[in-house]
């Protein structure tokens, strides 16, 4: 029988400070893992440092190493989807960040899950090493998006995991370019198991992805796994409308029992006029996020565009 073919998927931008060690332990990895045929593909996500180099020349060294270099830096998400659409051959594929952050020690662990039945494993951070606003922004991203959607992640799960050879087709045939690895993860089910882990400190250099982009992403997430943006505008409105109505019919009983006849109400329509023209303009702000989404998928585009990689 053959040994299990397994491709780690790693999207790579400006890692040249940590490509080294990478190498180095996932080859320590390789050597001692010799029940499995071993596969990394490192996407080059558009680098300006020398990083697409020095995954080239590990290549050259060691051709269990793959370099897929994409033609400009296109985002974590799609760098992941260059890789995964790559792993034909692979009956499981992991994924995982460059920086050592997710320690390759820990994959066999997660590929013994995956080898006891589990489709999709996801590896849960025993402890999280993000601080201050990044911390805020991870622990308000999650409240939300438990509440929103219908298909919850476990907070504590990132990129770091196994997927079988189903669940990598079914993630590969999903037609979105707005992608959301943990959400789709989620929601193309599949028998799941987690296997929890120490999360490391970056082995080296900064954090790539910056806030904005991870703001960006969390909109992606909550946009494209709820309605529920959509469906809040539309009770504000009734509400609003209802409250109308009811100060409405209030002021026509005063008028027409004589309660009421000086024209007055000069602050209360003012602030009517613009507490309605803030709800229209949020209203119109949530459509937009939807309609900028729709547009973005209708224009067909790739997700990304490869600039040069190994032929198969
Ligand atoms: N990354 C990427 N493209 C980008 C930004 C980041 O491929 O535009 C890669 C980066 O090299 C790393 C992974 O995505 O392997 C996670 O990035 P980072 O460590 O900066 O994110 P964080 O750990 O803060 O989520
Ligand atoms: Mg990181």
């Amino acid at each position: 029988m053959s040994l299990p073919k397994i491709a780690i998927v790693i999207p790579v931008f400006n890692e040249e400070a940590v490509l080294p060690e990478l190498f180095a332990r996932l080859g320590a990895l390789f050597a001692a893992q010799t029940g499995y045929a071993w596969q990394a593909i490192l996407v080059d996500d558009g680098s300006r440092d020398r990083s697409a180099a020095l995954v080239r020349a590990q290549a050259a060294k060691d051709p269990r190493f793959q370099l897929v270099e994409l033609s400009r830096n296109f985002g974590f998400q799609s760098a992941l989807s260059a890789g995964l659409a790559r792993t034909a051959e692979a009956d499981a594929a992991v994924t995982m960040d460059a920086d050592l952050q997710d320690p390759p020690e820990v994959i066999p662990e997660l590929l013994a899950a995956w080898r006891e039945g589990a489709e999709v494993v996801r590896a849960t951070r025993r402890s999280r090493s993000e601080t201050g606003l990044r911390r805020v922004g991870f622990d308000l991203f999650h409240l939300l998006y438990g509440r929103l959607t219908d298909y919850p992640i476990e907070p504590n799960t990132g990129t770091f995991g196994v997927l079988g050879r189903p669940a990598i087709e079914a993630f590969n045939g999903l037609p979105e370019r707005h992608r959301f690895f943990p959400g789709l993860r989620a929601w193309i089910g599949f028998p799941a198991a987690d296997v929890p882990y120490d999360r490391q400190e970056r082995a080296a250099g900064k954090p790539q992805q910056s806030f904005r982009r991870l703001a960006r992403y969390a909109m992606d997430g909550l946009f494209s796994f709820s309605y529920l943006p959509l469906r809040l505008v539309t009770y504000c409105g009734l509400f609003v409308a209802l409250m109308g109505f009811a100060v409405g019919v209030f002021f026509a009983v005063r008028r027409i029992l004589g309660v009421e006849t000086a024209a007055t109400g000069f602050t209360t329509l003012v602030t009517l006029v613009l507490f309605l023209g803030g709800v229209q303009l949020v209203g119109i702000g949530v459509l937009g996020e939807y309609l900028g989404r729709i547009y973005d998928e209708v224009k067909h585009r790739p997700q990304y565009i490869v600039k040069r990689a190994p032929r198969g």
